[in-house]
């Protein structure tokens, strides 16, 4: 349909709708008709997909084989348990990607966008997926635009259409109908279009197409979302296929051992694939994204809402917390508490009744009041909007002898707004904006007046209160053209008005927190340099005098070099432009930093794209700074982004102790089995005895590391470094180590039961290796503490997944028909006695190993 060459008397028939928005029925057919307007996702996998991607593993395929060759020729049982293991396997690694799958879905659905339309006349927020063609939308700066539409009333509109047309330069809008021709999508510049966004002004349209049908859906396939990869998941892939290498030799090396002492080819080929099955950690990058989206879904209930998974495990290396003041670090609930009129604003009649400043405070804003009597839009305006309504000064009165008939809209790069009202003296302009702006802007005749202003303005603004000022100008006609530069000068400064944004108590707390745990929170404002200053001391942000605050000019007066060597000192910005907010996320990284920034307004999307965590605002937030976002707060609250650090440093913790547990139980088998012929003993374990430890010993337990509490220090000690290798800190030594010191054990406990003939010997050996991990597990739950300090109980998923891993391995040793299947014998009491104790000494051992690393530390603090 070609919507551009359309009257808009001829849209609205056809779409059967009118500038007062759709009614309730008419809706629900649409919806039906038209079905929901969401971009479908080609690429998700089917549950089949998922399924047959667990089985199609290089190795899994070689090991299926050969235990299918080995029943034909051979014993039936043990290829059917192979099999069923590997099923198992299989059905364990599904149940976990669908987790982690519909985790994340959960999530994305919690970012889902809202729009704003008129149904019946009103203006309320849907979900954009509820949009049907006919539907009136409302759409502003910061808007991702819902879906296709026809405008029919705009305001200086431009919109970013390079998510569409890759034509990088804003379009600017109308409502006009284009004469007869050929428009490619980039021409047809009275319709807005699904995916690309507002970047000024606002404008109502029609719906003319959702979902699929919208260009966006048409060029759909082409958007599709890719599958994400974490920095660590990268390193674990490349780690992997290392480590595949050396395990595929050591198991070769193991299979031409077993063959020359005369072991059955086909046995030790199954063993050998077996092992590797069981060794090779491929599955770990995948248990780092369900671990990764697991801590997401958690997040999300501290308000942090995850958009990008690797910010989950990046978090924890945030060195630096760039934060908007208003909102954030502050409750954002204005309130006028100081005003101050100039002698001109008495002068001036312009207003057929009552004070000129209130007049103006209450035609000078967006706030709109809602059904049950709320005021809707921005903080600041609201302010000002109850100041002069309690004074009996309200907007739909007054606007009947002066109605708004254009504007300029707020921009925080101008940090003012101008509206135009219709007089009988002539077209009256209300500038409001911060003070130190409007008096460069004044008439000739108030000059004399700036300095007494400014003194005025500034003891305001060290109070910490906002200080906006207002000012008018008439003009005797409404020019064609509206450009800021030349309508806002000249004006005549009618007064101004303190607010206070009283700071957030629990932002107090955690600019501490954050200070403890090495990180370094930074404020940046659009407001008054005194003002920021003012709040910053209040929250503990400034306590040195050697912070640094910097306004706008003066940042932008810095060369990059002398800007960077400033910049890890700077603790307040104030006055900046939001496209400087990029300058400073740069130069901060350009110094190692690690940077979270966060940002609300269109002009933040950059900052927090390149920021290494963009943080955008759940409420007050444009859904551009959404989209460019890897994390969102629903509650706009500064405490959360440290309660999110907090988080990403526990998830990553353990995601460690995870990798830890699984390579240190890896190893151990590989020592084991390596290491028998070299002491004469016959192979330990059997392959279904290594897959069963893969599956079952290895599966539970490790799973519930991911339910460990966090480190008591974990907010004491600095960030982690971002190119820290993860194997740093011991933990190479360790698997190492403790793999082969739980190997040894186990072939010490196969050695004196063969010494002592007990004809269940591999039972005894094959249990101890079993049981040491578990001993291993509770004792890597902290990486430093004593498993005594931080409490036996303390993690209680992982005393159920004990539990369940004692429960099964007594059941394939004492039934009967399990017996037969794993090839197990039961244990005499005795014998269960020394097994057990035997298990216990791995456990004592990394104990030992911690208590020496808190010694070691010890004395470093004690010598620095
Ligand atoms: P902040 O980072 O404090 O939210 P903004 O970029 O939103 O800063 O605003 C910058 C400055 O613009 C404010 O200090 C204030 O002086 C002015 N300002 C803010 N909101 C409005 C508004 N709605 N109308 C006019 N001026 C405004
Ligand atoms: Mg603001």
């Amino acid at each position: 349909m070609n919507w551009h060459l359309l009257p808009l008397t001829e849209i609205s028939q056809l779409l059967n709708t009118s500038p007062s928005g759709l009614d309730s029925i008419t809706v629900s057919q649409r919806l039906v008709e038209n079905g929901k307007n969401v971009i479908e996702d080609t690429k998700k996998k089917t549950v089949l997909q998922m399924v047959l991607h667990q089985l199609t593993d290089f190795m899994i395929v070689i090991l299926i084989v050969a235990a299918v060759i080995s029943g034909v020729i051979g014993d039936l049982t043990d290829t059917i348990i192979i099999l069923v293991i590997i099923i198992l396997n299989a059905i364990v690694g599904f149940v976990q990607e669908y987790r982690a799958e519909k985790a994340m879905e959960a999530l994305k659905g919690m970012v889902a966008s809202q729009a704003r339309i008129l149904r019946n006349g009103k203006l309320i927020d849907i979900p954009t997926a509820d949009l049907v063609p006919g539907d009136v939308v409302a759409l502003e700066a910061g808007n991702i635009i819902p879906a296709d539409v026809r405008f029919y009333e705009t305001h200086q509109v431009k919109v970013d259409e390079s998510a569409l047309t890759g034509e990088s330069h804003n379009v600017e809008k109308n409502p006009d109908e284009l004469p007869e021709g050929e428009y490619p999508l980039g021409d047809r510049i009275n319709m807005g279009f699904k995916g690309t966004s507002i970047t000024n002004g606002r404008a109502l349209a029609y719906v003319v197409a959702t979902g699929m049908k919208t260009e966006l859906g048409r060029i759909a396939k082409m958007i599709q979302t890719d599958e994400i990869v974490t920095p660590l998941q990268k390193r674990l892939d490349a780690f992997g296929k290392k480590l595949s290498v050396v395990i595929l030799i050591l198991c070769l090396v193991i299979f031409t051992i077993g063959w020359l002492r005369g072991e059955s080819i086909l046995n030790m080929l199954i063993l050998s694939i077996s092992l590797a099955v069981a060794a090779i950690p491929e599955a770990m990058p995948a248990l780092v994204t369900i671990t990764l989206a697991l801590g997401a879904k958690r997040l999300a209930k501290s308000n942090a809402l995850i958009r990008k998974l690797p910010a989950v495990e990046t978090l924890g290396s945030v060195t630096y917390i760039c934060s908007d003041k208003t909102g954030t670090l502050t409750l954002n609930k204005m309130t006028v508490q100081e005003v101050f009129e100039t002698k001109d604003a008495e002068s001036l009649s312009v207003f057929a009744n009552g004070n000129t400043l209130l007049n103006a405070m209450a035609l000078n804003n967006d706030v709109s009041k809602n059904e049950d009597g709320k005021w809707l839009g921005d903080s600041t305006e609201v302010a000002l909007v109850q100041y002069a309504y309690d004074k009996d000064v309200e907007r739909t009165w007054l606007e009947k002898t002066a109605p708004r008939i254009a504007e300029l809209p707020f921009d925080s790069s101008r940090k003012c707004m101008t509206t135009f009202h219709k007089t009988d003296k002539g077209i009256l302009a209300i500038t409001k904006g911060a003070v130190d702006v409007l008096l460069g802007k004044l008439v000739e005749n108030q000059n004399s007046h700036i300095s007494d202003f400014e003194h005025k303005a500034d003891k305001m603004a060290e109070r910490g209160y906002r200080v906006l000022g207002y000012a008018i100008r008439l003009l005797p006609k409404l020019p064609k053209i509206l450009n800021a530069n030349e309508i806002e000068k000249d004006l005549t400064l009618i007064g101004f008005v303190g607010m206070i944004d009283p700071p957030r108590e629990e932002a107090k707390q955690a600019v501490k927190e954050c200070k403890d745990a090495g990180i370094i929170p930074v404020m940046i404002t659009g407001d008054h340099k005194l003002t920021a200053q003012a709040i910053a001391k209040q929250l503990g942000i400034i306590s040195s005098a050697e912070d640094i605050v910097l306004n706008g000019t003066e940042l932008a007066k810095l060369s990059d070099d002398d800007f960077e060597k400033i910049v890890e000192k700077v603790r307040v910005y104030a006055r900046v432009n939001p496209e400087q907010k990029l300058k400073i996320v740069k130069a901060l990284q350009d110094k190692d930093q690690f940077v979270a920034m966060t940002g609300d307004g269109v002009n933040d999307a950059p900052a927090l794209k390149n920021a290494d965590i963009g943080v955008a605002m759940g409420i007050s937030g444009t859904e551009v700074t959404k989209e460019a976002s890897h994390m969102i707060l629903l509650d706009d609250n500064f405490a959360t982004i440290v309660v999110a650090v907090k988080h990403g440093r526990k998830i990553f913790d353990n995601i460690l102790k995870f990798i830890k547990y699984i390579m240190t139980g890896n190893s151990s088998e590989l020592w084991a089995i390596l290491l028998a012929p070299f002491f004469g003993l016959p192979i330990p374990l059997l392959a279904i005895h290594i897959l069963w430890i893969n599956l079952v010993t290895d599966g539970l337990p490790g799973l519930a590391l991911a339910s460990e509490p966090s480190e008591s220090g974990i907010m004491k000690r600095p960030p982690r470094s971002p190119k820290q290798s993860i194997f740093a800190n011991g933990m190479a030594i360790h698997i190492l180590w403790v793999g082969f010191f739980m190997g040894s054990v186990t072939l010490g406990m196969q050695a004196w039961a063969i010494h002592h003939e007990h004809a269940n010997w591999q039972t005894m050996a094959f249990t101890v290796l079993c049981f040491s991990q578990m001993g291993h597990v509770m004792a890597i739950r902290s990486d430093r503490e004593s498993l005594f300090k931080i409490g036996v109980f303390s993690n209680k998923p992982m005393l159920v997944a004990l539990l369940i891993t004692f429960a099964l391995q007594f059941m394939i040793i004492y039934v009967p028909f399990f017996n037969d299947i794993f090839k197990t014998q039961p244990l005499s009491l005795s014998e269960l006695g020394i097994t057990l104790a035997a298990s216990v000494v791995v456990f004592w051992a990394v104990e030992l190993e911690k208590w020496i690393k808190r010694i070691k530390s010890k004395r470093k603090t004690v010598q620095q």
